[in-house]
């Protein structure tokens, strides 16, 4: 069943968008599966086998909430369930400024702690952040889509759990199911994920772990509305039911993914992804050093993340031309978010992509930037 025509871009292998990501076929497919009632038997056999999958995942042995919604609403969740007063977001970049500006939309006073965009947060500055103030939670993105900068999420949690009651709350969306993650033993109080970056799945669904000092929060919050209230989230789970109906389709899609990632195991799923951008970073620093293109990975080395890179480009312009240039070759990158829009490209090597996919692109981008006049538009 193919009602949609593949075009050269939506070829397999091609798709390298920092979300959505490509979706193999055979997980399009598992979509097909039968409607079933959620509160029935059908669900609580497809939910128990979900968690166990996403334990794995997560690397947790608590219960993981499944949420239909795009993964901005579990970011919203997080504020609502983890903080009424004062919170300190972590900033360096387009989402973690979000995680910031939805705090602040909730109500919530909130102080940021900024450093340039590509760069990531040192745990001591985090702990100096946080000596002396009051916070009920504090806001970070272990992978700064924007930029592609990863944050040191193991040390910032430890200097959280140091500074008291502060909460935790942890953005992965392109770290779960591509960089490593353990969210019991790193002591992470929320970390969220949604369905179409590294976990290679159609967008629509989001995916996070609490832990008991964020339940016992939660339980406490007043205006935390209804759509997102983690404890009913952990009410239904604890009967393997949602609290409202699921995007059962995408449940089906997540089964098929889940048994492919639990075959490849999820250390090897990070090993691919670290090896592919090991390889975006030596062809950038190539193009440097044999073709006199001064392409730069904008975020430095030691804090790049293995799922997206942003590449800055030689004169801090230019990047939408390549972008096109790329399309009409067949291939789609990401181009610069927000306010880097016209310096940066981005690829999302994230996901089922394979290295060798990755080489062909690398070659097609290479072709362009070197023989083609790249213009902006
Ligand atoms: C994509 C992304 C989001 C937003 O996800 P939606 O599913 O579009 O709501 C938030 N944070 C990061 C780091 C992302 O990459």
């Amino acid at each position: 069943m193919k009602p949609v025509p593949a075009s050269a871009t939506t070829a397999s292998g091609r798709f390298f968008l920092p979300g959505p990501t490509e979706v193999r076929p055979k997980i399009l497919e598992a979509q097909l599966g039968p409607m079933i009632g959620h509160r029935g038997p059908d669900m609580v056999a497809l939910m128990d086998e979900l968690q166990r999958g996403l334990k794995v995942v997560f690397d947790t042995v608590r219960p993981v909430f499944v949420s239909s919604s795009s993964a901005t609403g579990l970011m919203e969740a997080a504020v609502r369930n983890g903080a009424s007063g004062p919170v300190l977001s972590l900033v360096n970049g387009a989402f973690s400024e979000r995680f910031a500006e939805i705090a602040e939309a909730c109500g919530l006073p909130v102080d940021r702690l900024e450093v340039p965009w590509g760069e990531s947060h040192d745990p001591e500055a985090v702990a100096g952040a946080l000596a002396g103030e009051r916070y009920e939670a504090v806001t970070v993105v272990h992978s700064e889509t924007s930029t592609g900068a990863l944050e040191p999420i193991r040390q910032i949690a430890e200097v959280v759990r140091a500074s008291g009651d502060a909460l935790l709350l942890v953005d992965s969306v392109t770290g779960v199911g591509g960089a490593e993650l353990h969210a019991d033993a790193w002591g992470l109080d929320f970390v969220l994920t949604g369905s179409q970056k590294a976990l290679a799945l159609p967008p629509g669904l989001a995916l996070a772990v609490a832990s008991a000092r964020m339940m016992a929060r939660s339980a406490t919050m007043e205006r935390k509305g209804i759509y997102f209230d983690l404890v009913a989230f952990e009410e239904n789970l604890a009967k393997l039911q949602t609290p409202n109906t699921p995007a059962i389709s995408l449940l089906y899609a997540l089964r098929a993914q889940l048994a492919d990632i639990l075959a490849e195991t999820i250390e090897a799923r990070w090993t691919r992804h670290r090896a592919m951008a090991e390889r975006t970073w030596a062809w950038t620093e190539r193009m440097r050093e044999e073709r006199g293109l001064a392409l730069r990975v904008m975020a430095p080395e030691g804090a790049r993340s293995p799922t997206v890179t942003a590449v800055a480009m030689p004169d801090g312009v230019g990047a939408p031309g390549v972008v096109n240039a790329v399309r009409e070759r067949g291939w789609v990158i990401g181009g610069g978010y927000g306010k880097l829009k016209e310096g940066t490209f981005r690829i999302g090597h994230m996901g089922d992509h394979t290295v060798g996919e990755l080489d062909a692109l690398l070659e097609a981008l290479e072709e362009v930037l070197t023989t083609t006049a790249v213009t902006s538009g």
